[in-house]
């Protein structure tokens, strides 16, 4: 099978701790989840060990919409990894706001751009990217249109 995505790191992320686990869980099943305050409701991203705002409060995750718009993004032009094959660059990095899920910005890949350049506004949607270890949050775009 070719690597789809060589530039990207294919070493696990941390899965000994539950304070993640769940987001790593969600992306290898194809959808994305985020914790939540357990009292309130509010996103708390990144994960942390305490909530913010509710001391009693634990982490809830929940399902969030696969949809959203390209917050910023860059391209890069130099390999992630020093062993990456050269003709694999430049990729794009990038913050993706979901949809419905306000404060909150997903670091991630811009893929299957297919000559399509990325634009600041850009509708996405998740499109995870399975590695040999695990699965990769990507997004790619949708339709042609981008919002100012
Ligand atoms: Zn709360």
């Amino acid at each position: 099978m070719t690597d789809t995505a060589p530039y990207l790191p294919d070493f696990a992320p941390r899965f000994d701790t539950d304070l993640v686990r769940p987001y790593w869980d969600a992306l290898a099943r194809g959808h994305m989840v985020l914790p939540a305050c357990s009292v309130c409701g509010a996103w708390q991203w990144y994960p942390y060990e305490f909530i913010k705002c509710h001391a009693d409060a634990h982490q809830d995750w929940k399902p969030v919409p696969a949809t959203g718009t390209l917050f910023t993004y860059t391209v890069v032009h130099r390999s992630f990894l020093p062993n990456a094959p050269r003709d694999t660059e430049p990729y794009v990095s990038a913050l993706v706001e979901l949809d419905g899920i306000p404060g909150v910005r997903i670091p991630t890949f811009l893929v299957n751009l297919e000559g399509r350049t990325p634009a600041i506004g850009m509708r996405v949607r998740l499109s995870p990217l399975p590695r040999s270890s695990y699965t990769a949050p990507a997004f790619e775009p949708v339709g042609q249109e981008s919002r100012p």
